[in-house]
């Protein structure tokens, strides 16, 4: 075993040491004797070796603290967990499969999971701050590879900035493509309903550069959020990560929106290099019409995208993000 990986794990066993004798001795795991019978719950918010606890099925109940039984694996937001109750505290007992999780580079590089089971993303785009194609793209290109849902939420439809005409253009290119568009003000309460109405059923996320509005139209979309935080804070106490967890916000008529900071801004996890393209959704269908089979679709003859390109039927600006992403995605 290298030097390093032996300093990482001498660094891992002091931090549980630290979060073991963080949990104040009389609050050790209840005996089993004294626990609830088994039920499924969705992790609202993960907090070192405890959870809170919801029920998707009662959107309004507040939370329940449990402690994490060893060997769980990494529950997180959205996920859903088998769990008992217990006073003060229950215990989760196991975690349920994952049909989807995102996951972030810790400060050791390795991905760990900040967010399960989301099926949409919403990109969230503004006039103002200037919505860059790029950034958008590269939402749109994790979402599909991810093979997850997207739409763009177009935020500040009330204000009328310099940026308003590069934003309908932008607009205009993703709705070609196919993609659904929710124009909204986070401010006046505009088209929230229907944003709304395409969230239920769904798990979504917001994604989007920082400015752009997330926070408010979660505000909106959840307005008993900040009267539950407080209601939670007192059960928070220990809970050191606050205000970088991931949280599960359940919507009355089913579904909700996983509103993680880690994922809100930086992308949704590792992509793969070699199938960029396919998460372009006017691009995939040309994959293999190429003359070659190792053709970088930029200079080759007879190259599938570039032909498309010639013929006005891919937007120069994909193509842009597509080449911005070979060279930024992948260099962590
Ligand atoms: P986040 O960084 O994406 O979470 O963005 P915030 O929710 O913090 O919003 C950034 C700024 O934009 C704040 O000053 C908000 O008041 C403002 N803002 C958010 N939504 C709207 C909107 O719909 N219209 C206008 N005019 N301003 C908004
Ligand atoms: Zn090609």
């Amino acid at each position: 075993m290298s030097k390093r990986n032996l300093t990482l794990q001498q660094q891992r066993r002091i931090s549980e040491k630290r979060l073991r004798e963080a949990i104040d001795p009389a609050e050790q795991l209840p005996a089993d004797e004294q626990l609830g019978v088994e039920q499924i719950g969705a992790v609202y918010a993960r907090y070192g070796q405890q959870a809170d606890i919801i029920d998707p099925e009662q959107p309004t109940a507040p939370p329940k603290r449990c402690y994490l039984r060893a060997n769980l694996g990494s529950p997180v937001a959205g996920d859903r967990v088998v769990w008992r109750d217990g006073t003060p505290y229950g215990v989760v007992t196991a975690l349920m499969p994952r049909h989807s999780v995102l996951e972030r580079p810790d400060h050791n590089n390795q991905p760990r999971p900040v967010a399960a089971n989301i099926d949409l993303v919403c990109v969230v785009i503004a006039p103002e701050p200037e919505p860059h194609g790029n950034l958008i793209d590269r939402f749109l290109v994790a979402a599909r590879l991810h093979d997850l849902e997207a739409i763009l939420v177009v935020n500040k439809t009330d204000l009328d900035t310099p940026h308003s005409d590069e934003l309908d253009s932008l607009i205009e290119l993703y709705r070609k493509l196919g993609y659904e568009v929710y124009p909204v003000s986070a401010k006046t309460g505009t088209g929230i309903a229907a944003l709304t109405a395409r969230l239920h059923g769904n798990y979504g996320i917001l994604a989007g550069q920082s400015g752009v509005g997330k926070s408010s139209l979660i505000n909106h979309l959840f307005p008993d959020i900040d009267a539950r935080v407080g209601e939670l804070s007192t059960q928070r106490r220990k809970g050191k990560h606050t205000t970088t967890a991931s949280h599960l916000y359940l919507l009355p008529e089913g579904g909700g929106v996983i509103d993680s900071p880690g994922i809100r801004e930086f992308g949704l996890g590792h992509l793969p290099s070699n199938n960029l393209i396919e998460g372009f959704v006017e691009l995939r269908p040309l994959l293999g019409q190429c003359q070659f089979r190792d053709c970088s679709h930029t200079q080759e003859p007879r190259c599938a995208i570039i032909a498309a390109l010639e013929r006005g039927e891919v937007d120069p600006r994909r193509l842009a993000s597509l080449r911005h992403m070979e060279q930024t995605v992948f260099t962590r």
